[in-house]
């Protein structure tokens, strides 16, 4: 079924300088200057695929605009806010742990974060039945008063609550994909009874001490928030089986109005910072399975937003079934790593990684109902 797709990208999100690394620790006298692992190669070759494979054309072109100072403070605090204004103003820092930027970060991480609202914005507007906003940097590791993981600022945070102050939707499901731990947006909607978050992720992995099934929300939020910290070394029937066991029950019995997913590709067999066996096919499967959820809600909106992802090689890969299965657009292009990665041994589903989604599976059927 073909369907009304948005597609959100800006050139300046290329130009956030994360500077001179070995994958994410910093050149120094003991690390030779290489490039970051979060440099802007993943996302311009995944733009550049969807162009060549005439896809780009065919879907719904979304802008961004930078949020306001008023938009972050409803998630982050006035000195962290002031800290990266005044580090972007001159040469850039360290936004916390392991979030470098550089001059100009502040103006892109506004405009990322606006990218993740313009496609809120569009959703709920009716110009588009879902839409993926490629936004960098990316922000699902970010808190309220730390940069953590590369992320700057919450984009998903601030977009739910300009979903909810501007459009007055009330109940929202984040769900992130993403090989780490969606700890910044946990931590955001963490007593939040409206919002749903719900994290697929390596156990133990990103941050350190995070992600643990046993964190569910608390007081009014208990019970919205799930963590599924699979074993490393998961394949496509770990994932497909947590979307089927654990994602699509938990919406059930929620009921959101509009769904988040947090569009991390370093869960594919090829990332350097994941240990996980996620292919192409596996994220058009899953892609699936949301957007029949979405369906079965009542006016429901279904939008990505852009997370981390390290391969340059097969991110694209991935990135374009998703968007061929979100637009219903076959596109010119087949995933020349298919049969290898499709083929490998070790995608199904083993006992150790059964016993967490079953655990994970618990909390679905335990979900306030919406
Ligand atoms: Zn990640």
């Amino acid at each position: 079924m073909a369907r009304t797709t948005g597609f959100l990208f800006n050139e300046l999100y290329m130009w956030h300088n994360t500077g001179m690394a070995a994958l994410w620790y910093p050149a120094g006298l003991k690390v030779q200057p290489g490039e970051h692992a979060e440099n802007a190669e993943t996302k311009r070759r995944l733009r550049n695929l969807m162009d060549v494979s005439g896809i780009l054309d065919q879907l719904t072109d979304i802008k961004a605009r930078p949020v306001t100072d008023e938009e972050i403070l409803r998630v982050h605090t006035p000195d962290y806010l002031a800290g990266i204004k005044e580090g972007s103003a001159a040469h850039g820092g360290d936004a916390g742990e392991a979030t470098p930027y550089g001059h100009g970060s502040y103006e892109i991480a506004c405009l990322s974060a606006g990218g993740t609202v313009a496609m809120v914005d569009a959703a709920v507007g009716g110009s588009i039945d879902n839409g993926y906003a490629l936004v960098r940097p990316p922000g699902h590791h970010a808190e309220p008063d730390i940069g953590r993981g590369f992320c700057i600022f919450s984009n998903i945070g601030i977009a739910v609550h300009h979903a909810r102050h501007v459009h007055g939707i009330k109940r929202v499901a984040v769900v992130d994909w993403d090989v780490h731990h969606g700890n910044g947006t946990q931590r955001v909607f963490y007593e939040d009874p409206n919002v749903l978050t719900i994290s697929i992720h390596q156990d133990n992995w990103y941050p350190v001490d995070s992600g643990h099934i046993d964190q569910t929300g608390e007081g009014e939020g208990k019970g919205t928030n799930i963590n599924v910290p699979l074993p490393p070394g998961s394949g496509c029937e770990a994932y497909i089986g947590t979307f089927e066991r654990v994602v699509a029950p938990a919406l059930r019995r929620f009921k959101p109005e509009m769904i988040i997913i947090a569009s991390g590709f370093d869960a594919s067999i090829y990332d350097p910072l994941g240990r996980m066996m996620v292919t192409s096919t596996a994220y058009r499967k899953m892609t699936r399975i949301m957007l029949e959820l979405t369906d079965e809600m009542t006016g429901g909106k279904l939008i990505l937003t852009h997370e981390g992802g390290y391969s340059a090689a097969y991110v694209p890969y991935c990135g374009l079934a998703v968007m061929e299965e979100l637009s219903g657009i076959t596109s010119s292009i087949e995933d020349p790593f298919a049969e290898i990665v499709d083929g490998s041994g070790g995608h199904q589903l083993y006992a150790h990684q059964d016993d967490v989604i079953k655990q994970a599976a618990s909390l679905a059927d335990a979900v306030p109902p919406g």
